[in-house]
């Protein structure tokens, strides 16, 4: 028994170690990543419920790296922001997004816009407001093409900073919405304080809208209360056609999902936005 029990640590630690290892190697080859090229970004459109149209599209960012692969931003992205990376990568995806987005402009596929992932650590950056300028102004996008997406968590880490925050960015032009909404803990005092354009439900609860009566409910009154707030109101992550007409009876302004589009190579979009204007 006790041969067992050693061998078991010994496969045990045999395993943290990998992940250890793994870890550490990970760490090293994103401190490269961006001098490398080795990022890209990939847009999902957005579409207007009520008509079908392509409005814009919602940027995520893709890592591959040439021995590991393809590595989810779910997984690198806490380590980027652990590490201190995220400023330099968030910076890169801003930029990015806009400039790609202009040259749509460029291409008469205009006013397309353009939604960027903002993580809590690069928020709070002092320099943030600067880098969203800098961004604007190198793509020479217009102020209100870019929509930034922020979290409840991230907000409600300091709300009068976050609000301070926020109504800079609208007084530039740009639009601010609410990612991942229903996950946190907004409380609806809160909500209508806050400067935003748009609430984006999160996709959890459109996965289950026709398994769970509860979770209609739930997204019947965030729509209603977007309406109420003068809020735009996304639907993210659909991925059926029940779910689709849904909420178009329910008056959802906007969607996204892999039922109407997964996220496209830069070129890839272009040719759908052409495609839907003809
Ligand atoms: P998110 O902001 O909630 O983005 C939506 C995620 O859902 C994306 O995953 C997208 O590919 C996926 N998705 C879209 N439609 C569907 C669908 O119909 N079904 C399902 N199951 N999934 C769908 P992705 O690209 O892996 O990104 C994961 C998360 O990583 C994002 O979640 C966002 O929080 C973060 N992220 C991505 N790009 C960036 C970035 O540039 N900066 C920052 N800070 N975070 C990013
Ligand atoms: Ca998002
Ligand atoms: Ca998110
Ligand atoms: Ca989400």
């Amino acid at each position: 028994a006790k041969q067992q029990g050693g061998n078991r640590i010994k496969l045990y630690s045999t395993k943290m170690n990998e992940q250890a290892l793994y870890r550490i190697e990970l760490e090293s080859y994103l401190r490269k990543a961006l001098e490398k090229d080795e990022f890209f970004l990939v847009y999902q459109p957005l579409i207007d419920l009520e008509t079908g149209a392509i409005f814009g599209s919602e940027a995520l960012l893709r890592w591959n790296h040439p021995k590991i692969g393809l590595v989810s931003p779910t997984e690198f992205i806490p380590i980027a922001e652990e590490i201190g990376l995220i400023h330099e990568i968030g910076r890169w995806v801003l930029k990015e997004a806009c400039t790609q987005t202009k040259k749509w402009h460029d291409l008469g596929l205009g006013p397309l816009t353009v939604s960027v992932n903002v993580s809590a650590t690069q928020f709070q950056q002092p320099t943030f407001l600067e880098d969203v300028k800098w961004a604007l102004n190198v793509s020479k996008l217009p102020p209100h093409c870019l929509n930034l997406e922020l979290t409840e968590s991230l907000m409600l880490r300091n709300i009068s900073y976050s609000i301070h925050v926020m109504k800079q960015l609208q007084a530039l032009g740009v639009k601010v919405s609410i990612d991942d909404f229903g996950t946190g803990y907004s409380s609806l005092s809160y909500l209508k304080s806050l400067p935003i354009d748009s609430l984006k439900i999160d996709r959890s609860f459109i996965q289950q809208i026709h398994e769970d009566r509860s979770h209609i409910a739930i997204v019947k009154a965030i729509i209603t209360m977007g309406y109420g707030l003068r809020l735009k109101v996304v639907a993210e992550g659909v991925e059926t056609l029940e779910q689709m007409k849904l909420l178009k009876r329910l008056k959802c302004h906007y969607a996204q999902g892999y039922i109407i589009f997964k996220p496209l190579a830069a070129d890839e979009f272009e040719k759908q936005v052409m495609k839907r204007e003809r």
